[in-house]
């Protein structure tokens, strides 16, 4: 998402925040841009990856297709709530091609999580 009031002339990398945490686009905290300037950061989307992927949890309310905020599709597989921000949602979809473009960005320094601990 992008900050209230950025001019869309001349966007910021400060200007440009994680629909999922709020925090804003800096050199050491990679993003990821979904559709209609949509965004996870690294640190969500680790927290995304472990919880549908690795715990294999789901927040989507059962028989009920889900929004998802990054690709805006009415999605039924498991999606991941920000529990910050609970009307951003990611679907697994997206949260397998964001994981496999940061994981090759080699400047992001982002890796796939592989355990479920949520220190790292
Ligand atoms: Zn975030
Ligand atoms: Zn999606």
């Amino acid at each position: 998402m992008r900050r209230e009031g950025t001019n869309p002339q001349s966007v910021e990398m400060s200007d440009v925040l994680c629909d999922f945490c709020h925090s804003s686009w800096t050199l050491d905290r990679p993003f990821i841009e979904g559709h209609q300037g949509a965004c996870i950061c690294g640190v969500c989307l680790t927290t995304a990856y472990r919880a549908i992927c690795l715990a294999h949890c789901d927040d989507a309310i059962s028989g009920v297709p889900t929004r998802c905020t990054m690709c805006l599709e009415d999605r039924s597989d498991a999606c991941f709530r920000s529990p910050a921000f609970p009307e951003s949602v990611i679907c697994t979809r997206c949260i397998a091609m964001a994981a496999k473009a940061l994981a090759r960005d080699a400047d992001s320094a982002w890796t796939v999580p592989t355990s479920e601990a949520t220190t790292s």
